[in-house]
Order: C-alpha cells, then sequence, then structure tokens
C-alpha cells in the first residue's frame, strides 16, 4: 500500500486527488506531530517532579536531619507526589472524554447541586482569602453528565481562586438567555489574561506562566478540559479578560441543554 497505491490512485483520478491526498497526510502529519508533542509534554511533566523526589530521597539518605528539617522534606515531597497525582488524574478525565459517547440528552441534572459543591470547594481552597459568591436556587437543569458539568466548573474555579490574589472577588453566576440558552460564568478580579495568550490558553499543557501554574498545583490541562466538557454538551467555552481587571470564563448551553424546573409544559418560563 502507501506510496505505491498512492501514484496509481493520482495517475487515475488527476491532480484533484493529488491535491486531496496530500491534505490527508498534511492532516495525518499535523496529527502526528500533536501525539508527539503530547506524549513529550507528559513525560516533561513526569519528569520534572520525578527528579525533584529523588534529589529529596538522596538528601535524606546522605545528610543527618533535625526533626524539623526531616518533616519540611517530607512536606515537600507530598507536594510533588501531588503533582504527579493531580497530572495523571487529569490525563485520565481527558483520555475518558475522548472515549466515551456524547453525552445522552435527555438526562438532566440539577445545577443548584453543581453550584452547592463548588461553592463548598471554593470556599476551603480559598480558605478566607477572597469574597466568593455563588449562585444559588438557580432552578436550572443541564443535560448531561453530571461529573463532567461538575468538573468543568470546578476547574473553572479552581483557577479563579489559584490565580486571584488575596481579598480578590470570585463571582459564579447563572443566566438565562431570550432563545433559551444558558450560560454558566465564572468571573474573578485577578491579573488577567493578555489577548496573545487566549487563543492558546486551552491548549493542553498550554500556560501564560509556568512557573505560577505548577507552584500552585497546576497541570496546565485543566481549560482544555473544561472545552472538552462543554462541547461534549453541545456548548461552547468563551474567555473574556483583560489584563490587570480580571477573566470571566462563560461555559455556553444550547437551548436544547437548558431547561428550568419551573417551566411550564409549553417550556416557556413564567
Ligand atoms: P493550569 O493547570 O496551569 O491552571 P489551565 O489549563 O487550567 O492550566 O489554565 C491554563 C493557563 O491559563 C494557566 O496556566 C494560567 O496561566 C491561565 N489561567 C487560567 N485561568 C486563569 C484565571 N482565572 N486568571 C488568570 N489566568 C488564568
Amino acid at each position: 500500500r502507501g506510496q505505491g497505491t498512492l501514484s496509481v490512485l493520482i495517475r487515475r483520478y488527476g491532480e484533484g486527488m493529488k491535491l486531496v491526498l496530500s491534505q490527508d497526510i498534511t492532516e495525518r502529519e499535523r496529527a502526528d506531530a500533536m501525539r508527539r508533542d503530547f506524549v513529550a509534554n507528559v513525560s516533561h511533566e513526569i519528569r520534572t517532579p520525578l527528579t525533584v523526589l529523588s534529589g529529596f530521597i538522596e538528601t535524606m539518605n546522605s545528610l543527618p536531619l533535625t526533626e524539623v528539617e526531616r518533616r519540611r522534606v517530607l512536606t515537600l515531597m507530598g507536594q510533588q507526589t501531588q503533582r504527579m497525582q493531580g497530572l495523571v488524574s487529569d490525563l485520565l478525565t481527558l483520555a475518558q472524554l475522548e472515549g466515551s459517547p456524547r453525552p445522552a440528552p435527555d438526562r438532566w441534572v440539577s445545577l443548584d447541586t453543581i453550584l452547592a459543591r463548588i461553592n463548598s470547594d471554593a470556599l476551603a481552597l480559598s480558605a478566607g482569602r477572597h469574597a466568593i459568591v455563588v449562585a444559588q436556587d438557580t432552578g436550572a437543569e443541564l443535560a448531561g453528565i453530571e461529573s463532567e458539568l461538575l468538573s468543568a466548573a470546578a476547574n473553572l474555579v479552581t483557577n479563579a481562586v489559584r490565580y486571584t490574589p488575596s481579598s480578590g472577588q470570585i463571582e459564579v453566576t447563572w443566566r438565562r438567555l431570550a432563545d433559551g440558552a444558558g450560560e454558566l460564568i465564572v468571573a474573578d478580579t485577578g491579573p488577567g489574561i493578555s489577548r496573545d495568550h487566549l487563543p492558546r490558553l486551552t491548549e493542553r499543557f498550554y500556560r501564560v506562566d509556568g512557573s505560577r501554574s505548577r507552584e500552585t498545583g497546576g497541570t496546565g490541562l485543566g481549560l482544555s478540559i473544561v472545552k472538552h466538557v462543554v462541547q461534549r454538551h453541545g456548548g461552547e467555552l468563551q474567555i473574556d479578560s483583560e489584563v490587570g481587571k480580571g477573566s470571566r470564563f462563560k461555559l455556553h448551553f444550547p437551548p436544547t441543554r437548558v431547561r428550568s424546573c419551573h417551566e411550564t409544559a409549553l417550556g416557556v418560563e413564567a
């Protein structure tokens, strides 16, 4: 097969075929390059904490440490281990998302349950450093998979808490649009993201500030998970941000995936 088959096909079907085939090959090369990049990134992300861990093990083996020093080293080792656990867990989430069928359009999930969970997670993570307001009693329901929707919302809120300096504000709101679509918005008063970075933000392992992201436990996979989830639910992720002012991440769901438990049989909100 391969080149031989290609040249026979090209002779038979001419230039048009050649164009289509070369597009196909370019597409495949692009996919191969992406896969190679991905593997290189994963290896790098795993190798770094492993190197740090083995350094600590050597230190503990070769140096007489005081109890305080020993505890400090163990805490740092714990952080590196957590970093790898986070990475593996995000990688598994991505693999599951890619391998599973699109969420059914008729399994309804309560948005208020999701909001209650992210509210308590955000409060715990922020530990009182931010002013956090999360919508409640929306009465809205989304068609889809609860664990995925929760993970998308939680990723956005975790980022907001991570990147917003102390005493900043984080607000999670829900609104229904005139056409029946629904939007879950996570807004913060953090550092914002410059325009040049926005288009690449949802790429796997893309970080605006690598060291800041790693320091705070980021894997660089969060927003690609969010985008995947919302797209599988027929929606899209929209990002608005202004440097120095803050960011707004919007999960937009189409009317077919949104309903309100207050809706009448006609599907119109009172
Ligand atoms: P990470 O695990 O690094 O947070 P994400 O995919 O969730 O990875 O986010 C990608 C990058 O986008 C982050 O590294 C960070 O630089 C930037 N980012 C995400 N959310 C925010 C936010 N709320 N405010 C400022 N920057 C953000």
